[in-house]
């Protein structure tokens, strides 16, 4: 990876200032005896809303309850959710808590408050934003990057899709809750943040091809890139001990994942932090994928997938001579040969319609697709450079994950080595967000990159 000079990296406060939703956030012990005056000064709160688990309840909720009531802020209402089975994102979950708040009988200028992990903060975020108010967030695990992200991810219709809605005014972390929080959601967060590394190379990839005409492309906003990929591997090092309740570890964590969010909210997408590696992980939550009938994390879903894009990555420019080509009598498909494939692999699934919409929507003429082969090889050289220099090897990233207590194989989350090569697939159908995958897809080498994935002896084992 190459090196940055430290002083051009925004910190956290600079990342805060260029998000446009948030405006505070407090990660310091103690911090919690301070959510009474972010109440006043930034919501004019008349009360709040609170919105936990059973474990978050007494992780930090009970604390924070008490704490309001001694500041005499009215507690309007509370939504527990059962801690078990393990909550999922899906859209009755807003409904719930939707219909908590305005069945209050003082419901305006109640404050919804958020008290929980990644899900809890995704259902609030998006409930908040149907009741046209703002939402104050208390995490209780350095587990996703999501708290301070524009958008919350929800299951809805079977599909794992973004629902628009913004990030938190407020945010207060206390680090003593977050290191109590259990190993795999650190390990979680972990995860989440080493795949900003696949993020920054298909957004190099992107950057290529934008001026090409490629759909789903965009440039590199060079204030955007240098809130997320300079400071990227000092961070993952100090984060490296979180799941084993290191307080530093944990700060080091949940810092760089709220900068993550910051990015998105300064972009208004989720390109500086989200590539390839992500798709493949939202292949699996529209499948609903579990693990001895609990659902796996968002954050190890995303692990194998980053190991997975950095495989792909790998084998896609192991060539210093130039990319893979495509077998000798290969055809393009047609919009129609595309049409058929998309729909076999969401065949039956609730997602179908709207991903084979996706999938046309990217499909490009011939003379684009040529356009972008040609520049590519062209310029093979000047962009392998750059990818292979913001890409951390497969090697090293493996270890650095097993070091932070990620899942390193997929059997860990309940899938086989070709389940997750085969996801490659369907996971390049999804989004119109042009990344590796896609331009494998439209140099008709996708296939070839993966039968010498599944062909290796070092990817995946
Ligand atoms: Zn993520």
């Amino acid at each position: 990876m190459e090196n940055y000079d430290k002083a051009s990296i925004p910190s956290l406060t600079d990342c805060l200032k260029a998000a446009d939703e948030t405006r505070e956030l407090l990660i310091h012990q103690g911090c919690y005896m301070e959510i009474p005056a972010l109440l006043e000064r930034f919501y004019q709160a008349g009360g709040v809303y609170l919105v936990y688990d059973e474990n978050t309840r007494e992780a930090a909720g009970k604390l924070v309850g008490e704490i309001l009531m001694g500041a005499r802020v009215p507690i309007r209402g509370e939504f527990c959710f059962p801690a078990n089975p393990r909550l999922h994102a899906d859209y009755p979950g807003i409904t719930a808590i939707k219909e908590g708040v305005s069945a209050l009988s003082n419901s305006d200028g109640t404050v919804p408050v958020a008290i929980g992990g990644g899900t809890i903060n995704d259902l609030v975020k998006r409930a908040a934003a149907e009741l046209k108010r703002s939402y104050l967030c208390i995490p209780t695990a350095s587990s996703v990057d999501g708290y301070t992200a524009y958008g919350a991810a929800v299951l809805y219709e079977g599909y794992k899709q973004t629902m628009s809605c913004p990030a938190p005014l407020a945010l207060a972390a206390e680090p003593d809750v977050l290191a109590k929080a259990p190993s795999y959601l650190s390990s979680s967060g972990f995860g989440d943040l080493a795949s900003k590394i696949i993020a920054g190379c298909d957004w190099i990839i992107s950057d290529t091809v934008e001026p090409l005409g490629a759909p789903g492309a965009e440039r590199i906003d060079n204030k955007i890139w240098n809130m997320t990929q300079p400071g990227l591997m000092d961070y993952l090092e100090r984060s490296i001990d979180a799941a084993r309740g290191s307080g530093d570890a944990v700060i080091a964590l949940f810092e760089a994942l709220a900068i993550t969010g910051f990015s998105m909210q300064a972009f208004k997408g989720s390109r500086p932090v989200s590539g390839s590696e992500h798709l493949f992980s939202h292949v699996w939550e529209m499948d609903d994928l579990s693990l001895d009938g609990v659902p796996v994390t968002h954050g190890h879903k995303v692990t194998i997938g980053t190991l997975a894009a950095t495989a792909c990555y790998e084998i896609f420019f192991a060539d210093p001579a130039g990319p893979p080509s495509p077998p000798k009598h290969y055809v393009r498909p047609g919009p129609s040969q595309r049409t058929d494939a998309v729909s076999s692999a969401f065949k039956g699934n609730r997602s179908h319609d709207q991903v084979l919409k996706t999938a046309l929507e990217k499909y490009m003429d011939d003379r684009t697709v040529s356009r972008i082969g040609e520049a590519v090889r062209d310029n093979y050289r000047e962009l392998r450079e750059r990818v292979l220099a913001r890409l951390l090897p497969y090697g090293k990233l493996r270890e650095m994950l097993g070091r932070a207590l990620c899942p390193l194989k997929p059997e860990t989350i309940g899938l086989s080595r070709g389940e997750v090569i085969a996801t490659a697939r369907r996971a390049q159908m999804m989004r119109n967000k042009y990344c590796l995958l896609d331009l494998a897809w439209d140099m008709g080498v996708l296939e070839t990159t993966l039968s010498r994935f599944e062909d290796s002896e070092e990817y995946l084992y």
